[in-house]
C-alpha cells in the first residue's frame, strides 16, 4: 500500500509512511471487506460511514507536519483508523465520533492494538473538545458547509487544521495555519467525504 499508492504520489514525510506501514488497516475494516483493506479507495464501516482511501488518510496526516509532541483532535472516528496513525506520531489523539455502534468498535481495537494515547467520546464534534484545548492541529474527516469556529478557536498558535469544506459529497479539502495571530487558509486538494452532521455542521 505505502510503495504502489503512497510514496509514488508524493507522501514523503518517513513518520506517515512508517505510521501507515505499522498500522494494520484491515483490523478496522469489517471481516467480509478485510481483503480489500489495503485498496485504493475508501470503504463502507457500517452506519453508512466510511473509511478514507490510503492515500487521504497520508495527504490529510502529513499536512499537519507532526513530529511527536503534539497533542491532535480528531473529528469524526469513525472505523478508527485515521486516529491510530496520528497515534503512532503525536503525544495523544482526542477523537470524537457522533454514532455510539462506530466508536465502540474502534474502541475495542485501540485496546486490542494497546494503542493507550488515544483518549475517544461520543458528542457533536463540530463544537470541539473545550476542556481539552487547545490543540497543536486538529483533523476533520467529515465534510461541512464551512469550518467551525468552536474549532478555530480551539486550534492552538501555532497550530494546523485540515478539514474538508464545501457541498455534499464533494469538498475542497482546506488546510488551515494559524500563527503570530494570524490565520492562513489554503486548498490542498478536492476530495469526496461523508456529512459533518451538527451545530456547525449540516
Ligand atoms: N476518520 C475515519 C473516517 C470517518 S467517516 C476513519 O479513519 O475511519 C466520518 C465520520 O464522521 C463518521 O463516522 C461520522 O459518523 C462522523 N461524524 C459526522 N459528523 C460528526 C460530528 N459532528 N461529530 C463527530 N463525528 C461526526
Amino acid at each position: 500500500m505505502v510503495d504502489e499508492q503512497i510514496i509514488p504520489r508524493g507522501i514523503t514525510d518517513t513518520r506517515v509512511l512508517d505510521a501507515m506501514a505499522t498500522v494494520p488497516r484491515h483490523l478496522f475494516v469489517e471481516d467480509a471487506m478485510a481483503a480489500n483493506a489495503y485498496g485504493d479507495f475508501p470503504l463502507p464501516i457500517g452506519s453508512g460511514q466510511t473509511i478514507s482511501q490510503p492515500y487521504i488518510v497520508a495527504l490529510m496526516t502529513q499536512a499537519l507536519q507532526l513530529k511527536g509532541d503534539e497533542r491532535v483532535l480528531e473529528i469524526g472516528t469513525g472505523s478508527g483508523y485515521q486516529a491510530a496513525v496520528l497515534s503512532r506520531i503525536c503525544e495523544k489523539v482526542y477523537t470524537v465520533e457522533r454514532i455510539d455502534g462506530l466508536l465502540g468498535k474502534a474502541r475495542r481495537i485501540f485496546d486490542k492494538l494497546r494503542y493507550h494515547n488515544i483518549i475517544s467520546r461520543i458528542d457533536d464534534g463540530t463544537t470541539g473538545w473545550e476542556d481539552e484545548a487547545p490543540f497543536d492541529a486538529i483533523i476533520v474527516t467529515a465534510g461541512g458547509p464551512y469550518i467551525p469556529q468552536p474549532l478555530l478557536d480551539q486550534l492552538a498558535d501555532p497550530g494546523r487544521m485540515i478539514i474538508p469544506v464545501g457541498e455534499h459529497g464533494y469538498q475542497e479539502l482546506k488546510l488551515v495555519v494559524k500563527e503570530d495571530g494570524e490565520v492562513k487558509t489554503f486548498t490542498v486538494e478536492y476530495v469526496r467525504f461523508v456529512d459533518l452532521i451538527g451545530t456547525h455542521g449540516w
